[in-house]
């Protein structure tokens, strides 16, 4: 079985962020893997493992100047990497990053295509969607267990009261939630088998997409950005034998309870 995980690498999230003039997050320092995508590739292994055959394929759009983030998912045990990257792509929204991701993957339709939810950086979580109606495939969303079965594939979706369980045929696209298995820490011997893994860079031309993407192709433009509100410091109770009482009193208010 062969499946496709969608990977976007991100700036590290523990440094401090900046914006471009033209509002896009700057993209030039230290990128990693987005640990939401690491549950994807995860989920992955263990679905080729137990199918006994196949190969997992990481996808990326962004900047190919840095693939440490790529090399990570090599590290874990995925076979190869595709990142398209071109100036072009520059102000791509989050459609024409469906397109791109589309192109690649149609090129050779997989069993599988997984993706996170949600990335850490954008969180608009429409791409997987957009991606499965480019691609012509069903799509499951919220999956907080996969299993693959008889050419299907088998979803415990996640709900707000519980889950549903939902199936679909294969080629079939699914986002993960962080809690569908454990993603596993890469081994020396994977980090060092990583290195000679391919890594194939694509630009924009190679996929026929001219005209689609970037800026002139974006359907959705930042026009302003406005630093959020700083929290308030909050109200401070002493416990003079009526905590309990106080809490009770502010979860009502809140109509928690
Ligand atoms: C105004 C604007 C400007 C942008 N400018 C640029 C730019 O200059 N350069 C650039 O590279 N991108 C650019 N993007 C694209 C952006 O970084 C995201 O990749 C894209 O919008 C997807 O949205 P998201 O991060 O909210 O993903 P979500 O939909 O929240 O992501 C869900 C999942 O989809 C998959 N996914 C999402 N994005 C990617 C990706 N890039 N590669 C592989 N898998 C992915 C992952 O599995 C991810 O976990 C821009 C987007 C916007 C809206």
């Amino acid at each position: 079985m062969n499946v496709v995980v969608c990977v976007k690498q991100i700036p590290d999230p523990a440094a401090p962020q900046a914006l471009e003039p033209s509002h896009n997050l700057d993209r030039s320092g230290k990128l990693i893997l987005d640990e939401a995508d690491t549950y994807g590739v995860e989920m992955a292994l263990q679905l080729v493992d137990k199918a006994g055959s196949g190969e997992v394929t990481v996808v990326s759009m962004g900047s190919a100047a840095d693939v440490a983030g790529l090399r990570n998912a090599l590290a874990m045990g995925a076979a190869k990497a595709v990142i398209v990257s071109d100036d072009s792509l520059r102000g791509t929204d989050a459609l024409g990053t469906a397109k791109v991701l589309a192109a690649v993957i149609g090129r050779d339709m997989p069993d599988l295509i997984l993706c996170a939810t949600e990335s850490s950086d954008g969180y608009t979580g429409t791409t997987p969607v957009q991606l499965a109606g480019l691609l012509g495939l069903p799509s499951i969303t919220f999956a907080k267990s996969v299993t693959v079965d008889a050419g299907a594939v088998k979803v415990d979706r996640q709900t707000e009261s519980g889950y549903d369980e939902v199936s679909a045929p294969l080629p079939c696209v699914v986002t993960v939630t962080a809690g569908v298995v454990e993603p596993r820490y890469a081994s020396f011997k994977g980090i060092m088998a990583a290195k000679s893994k391919p890594v194939e860079v694509l630009s924009v031309a190679d996929l026929g997409l001219g005209g689609q993407v970037g800026t002139a192709g974006a359907r959705q433009e930042i026009t302003s950005v406005t630093a959020a509100e700083s929290r308030q410091g909050g109200e401070k109770h002493v416990d003079e034998g009526d905590g309990a009482l106080k809490i009770v009193a502010y979860l009502e208010s809140i109509k928690v309870l």
